[in-house]
């Protein structure tokens, strides 16, 4: 599946389970479970959380060195992915499977939870991932299209923190893009490794998975998921 085909999935989902997911501690009559997904989401949280899950639904591939997404931030993000590639055993291994969603959660939780520097790159580093799968940029100009995610990432920080964002809700986020990442390879013609260290790939029956960015992606999936985001983002942010 294409990086924009994945952040737009990422996301839709958060749009549509994140407010939810922050009612279920109240609702189970657990409230003191919210400190794990964050108490109620404010409008410009919900949108960070959105940026946030889009971009942690581009990492499970940041095991391919050699596509776009490991070029997001230079030399920053291409030796991040040489060494994910190296560690998780090449291109659709273990950063495609459930324990690395749940892991990639758990440790953005813990992480963000104890430090705060920590949690402020996470967030960076997700937010440029966003923008880089969403196609931002200058076609064929690598440098300048750094700069411009750089200055994009920094201006999209500044403002969540002008709107007093709090980030409570990082470890779900998190662990939920790299989920839908890794449901969204499910439905291509390559499927993954869901349960690895368990060998098998999970893929649909009868050769009906989606042929990354071929016809039907990039002229229905694509334009499909844009349409849900924005009217999930209506839907959420209109006063009812
Ligand atoms: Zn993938």
């Amino acid at each position: 599946m294409m990086g924009h085909s994945h952040a737009l999935s990422g996301a839709a989902v958060w749009l549509a389970v994140a407010p939810a997911l922050v009612a279920l501690p109240g609702a189970l009559g657990h409230p003191e479970l919210a400190a794990i997904t964050g108490p109620v989401l404010s409008p410009p949280e919900l949108v960070a959380g959105a940026v946030v899950c889009a971009g942690a639904a581009m990492l499970p591939d940041l095991d391919h060195p050699s596509a776009t997404i490991a070029q997001t931030f230079g030399p920053v993000t291409w030796l991040l992915s040489k060494g994910v590639n190296f560690v998780s055993g090449g291109h659709r291994h273990a950063t495609h499977s459930l324990l690395f969603s749940s892991l990639a959660g758990v440790g953005a939780y813990l992480l963000g939870g104890h430090y705060a520097v920590a949690r402020d790159i996470l967030v960076v580093l997700m937010i440029g991932l966003a923008i880089r799968a969403l196609g931002i940029g200058v076609p064929g100009k690598t440098l300048t299209s750094a700069v411009v995610n750089v200055a994009l990432t920094a201006g999209l920080f500044v403002t969540f923190m002008t709107l007093g964002v709090t980030y409570s809700w990082l470890g779900p986020a998190i662990g939920v893009g790299c989920l839908v990442h890794v449901i969204g390879d499910c439905l291509t013609e390559r499927g993954c490794p869901v349960l690895w260290p368990i060998k098998g790939r999970w893929l649909l029956p009868w050769d009906m998975g989606i042929k990354t960015g071929k016809a039907f992606e990039k002229q229905f999936l694509g334009p499909a998921l844009s349409i849900v985001v924005i009217a999930l983002l209506c839907l959420r942010l209109m006063p009812a």
